[in-house]
C-alpha cells in the first residue's frame, strides 16, 4: 500500500511541494505504507480564507441540507470501513478489530449530528412587556480550527467536526503527523459526499508550523484542540489573550478503583482492557489500580494470568489484543516509565509477544507496584501500556488516593454496593465516573471530557459539544 497525505483547501486538493516524509509502519519498521508531505503556513493561511469565504452559504442553509452531507459521509465510510481501518491499522499501530470499531463509531457520530439539523435549539423567554416575543437562538461562530492528536485518528476528528459542521461552521482541520495519510482518507469520504468548497479543509502539517500559525496569527473565530496537556495549556493562553472561543481536550491519569465486594471477573476484564487496548494510548486508558488490601493478592494473580494470556502483535492481526505503540517518539517515551519501573518498582506481570518486538515499536503491558504515590509512574501521564497497582486500606483512602492527581478525566469504581458506588459518584473528581465500567469507552452521546488540568472545562459530544460550536443571540421582537 502506499498513500500520500494532501491537503484539501477551497475544495482543491493539494500536495504540497516541501519536505517529505516516509510512512513506516509501527508494527513492522521495515515497511513503508506512504509518503507525508509537510504543508507549510501559505497553506494554512489559503485554507483559513476559503473557510471564511465558505461560511456564510453554509451558514444560510438549513440544518436538514447540512445534515444530508453528513448522512452521506456516513454512507461513504460505512462502505470504506475495512479500507479506512486498515490504513489507520498500519499508520499508528491500532489493532485492526479495534479500529473498525473506531471507524464505525465515527459513522454513527456523523449519523447522530445529522440528525441534529432539524432539532430545536433555542427557547422562548417571558417579556415584561406585552407585545413582545423575546427568544434565543444559537447560530455559528464562523471559522472553526481544528487539531486533533494521532490515537484516535478517525473518532475524534469526527466528534469535533460533525457537530461544527451542523452548526454551521467551516473548518480548518490540522491532524497529528502520525495520522495524516488515514486524515486525507477521511477527508476523501466529505469530498466524495460533495461537501461544498471550502467547508471543510485539511492542512497536513507539523503541529509546530502549522498549529501554531492557527492558534497566534490566523484569522479564526473558535478552535478545538485534543492533545497533551502541555501543548493545550499553551493553546489555551494563546486563545485567550485573542479572545478565540477555545475548547481543550488533554492529559489523563486515570483511576480503576477495587474495592472487596467487587466481582473480580469484571474488574479485571475492564481494567485489562482499559490499561492495555491500543497500547494504553487512550486518554481515558486505566493508568492506576487502586484495590482494597483485602483482596489485592487476589486480584494482582488475576491481573497476573490475563497480562500473560494477551495475544501482542501486529496492529493489521485480528488476533492481537496489543499492537505496537504508534511511533519511535512514543516508543521512546514510554520506555522511560519501563526502564523506571524495572529500576525502582516492583514488575508484577509483562506480557509476551507473538512477534519479534524488535521489528516495530512494541511495548509489552506491564502491571508494576511497590512505588510511592508520588513516584512518576503514579502521578505522570504514561500514554503507554504500563499500569501501576496501590494498596489502600478502605474506601475512605481509595477515593483520596484517585483524587490526588492534577488530571481528572475519568474514574471508575469496582463495587456492588450501591452505597460506596455512589459515593464514588459523588467523591471522584473526574469529569466521567462509572461503576463497573472501564475507564474508557464513554459513548458518543454523553458529554466527554474532564476536571483539572484533563480539560479546559467544555464538554464535547453529544448534545454538549453543540453548546461549544455555536453562541445564543437573544432576540426580541415587539408587535
Ligand atoms: P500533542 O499535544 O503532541 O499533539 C496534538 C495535536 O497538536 C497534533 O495535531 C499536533 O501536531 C498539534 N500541535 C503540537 N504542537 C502544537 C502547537 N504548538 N500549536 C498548535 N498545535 C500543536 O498530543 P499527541 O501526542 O498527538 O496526543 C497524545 C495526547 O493527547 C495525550 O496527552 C492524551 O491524553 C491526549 N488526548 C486527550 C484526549 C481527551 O479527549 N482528553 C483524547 C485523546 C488524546
Amino acid at each position: 500500500m502506499t498513500e500520500q497525505s494532501r491537503c484539501w483547501v477551497g475544495g482543491e486538493w493539494i500536495v504540497p511541494i516541501g519536505k517529505e516524509v516516509a510512512v513506516m509502519s509501527p508494527s513492522d519498521v521495515t515497511q513503508e505504507i506512504g509518503v507525508m508531505h509537510y504543508a507549510g503556513v501559505d497553506v494554512a493561511r489559503q485554507a483559513v480564507e476559503a473557510a471564511h469565504q465558505a461560511k456564510k452559504a453554509w451558514a444560510s442553509l438549513t440544518g436538514a441540507a447540512r445534515g444530508q452531507y453528513l448522512f452521506q459521509t456516513a454512507a461513504i465510510m460505512e462502505q470504506q470501513l475495512d479500507e479506512i481501518a486498515m490504513l489507520a491499522s498500519l499508520e499508528m499501530g491500532k489493532p485492526i478489530t479495534e479500529m473498525r470499531g473506531e471507524v464505525m463509531r465515527g459513522v454513527n457520530i456523523l449519523r447522530y449530528y445529522a440528525g441534529e439539523g432539524v432539532r430545536a435549539n433555542g427557547s422562548v423567554i417571558p417579556s415584561n412587556e406585552s407585545g413582545v416575543l423575546q427568544y434565543t437562538k444559537k447560530v455559528s461562530l464562523g471559522v472553526v480550527a481544528v487539531i486533533t492528536p494521532w490515537n484516535f485518528p478517525v473518532a475524534i476528528p469526527i466528534w469535533k467536526m460533525a457537530p461544527a459542521l451542523i452548526s454551521g461552521n467551516t473548518i480548518v482541520w490540522k491532524p497529528a503527523e502520525i495520522a495524516s495519510l488515514t486524515a486525507s482518507r477521511v477527508a476523501q469520504a466529505f469530498a466524495d459526499a460533495q461537501l461544498p468548497a471550502g467547508v471543510l479543509n485539511l492542512v497536513v502539517g507539523k503541529g509546530s508550523v502549522i498549529g501554531n500559525a492557527l492558534v497566534s496569527e490566523m484569522d479564526i473565530d473558535a478552535l478545538s484542540f485534543t492533545g497533551s496537556t502541555a501543548t493545550g495549556q499553551g493553546i489555551a493562553a494563546q486563545c485567550a489573550r485573542r479572545n478565540v472561543k477555545y475548547q481543550t481536550e488533554m492529559g489523563g491519569k486515570n483511576a480503576a478503583v477495587v474495592l472487596r465486594d467487587a466481582n473480580m471477573e469484571r474488574a479485571v476484564s475492564a481494567i485489562v482492557s482499559g490499561a492495555f487496548r491500543s497500547a494504553g494510548q487512550k486518554c481515558t486508558a486505566t493508568s492506576r489500580i487502586i484495590v482494597e488490601r483485602e483482596i489485592s493478592e487476589q486480584l494482582t494473580e488475576a491481573l497476573q494470568k490475563a497480562i500473560t494470556d494477551l495475544y501482542i502483535g501486529s496492529a493489521i492481526n485480528p488476533q492481537s489484543y496489543l499492537g505496537p505503540v504508534a511511533s519511535k517518539a512514543q516508543y521512546e517515551t514510554v520506555d522511560k516509565y519501563v526502564q523506571r519501573a524495572r529500576s525502582h518498582a516492583i514488575v508484577l506481570a509483562e506480557g509476551k509477544p507473538q512477534v519479534d518486538p524488535a521489528q516495530g515499536h512494541y511495548v509489552m503491558p506491564m502491571l508494576v507496584s511497590g512505588v510511592s504515590s508520588d513516584d512518576p509512574l503514579v502521578m505522570e501521564e504514561i500514554f503507554g501500556p504500563v499500569a501501576t497497582l496501590l494498596t489502600v486500606n478502605d474506601i475512605d483512602e481509595a477515593i483520596s488516593m484517585c483524587n490526588k492527581s492534577i488530571y481528572g478525566l475519568t474514574a471508575s469504581v469496582f463495587t456492588q454496593n450501591l452505597s460506596s458506588a455512589f459515593r464514588f459518584l459523588d467523591e471522584a473528581e473526574a469529569g466521567m465516573v462509572r461503576v463497573n465500567q472501564e475507564t474508557a469507552g464513554v459513548e458518543y452521546q454523553s458529554p466527554f471530557g474532564g476536571m483539572k488540568l484533563s480539560s479546559s472545562h467544555t464538554r464535547e459530544q453529544g448534545q454538549a459539544a453543540l453548546d461549544f460550536y455555536t453562541q445564543t443571540k437573544t432576540c426580541a421582537i415587539a408587535f
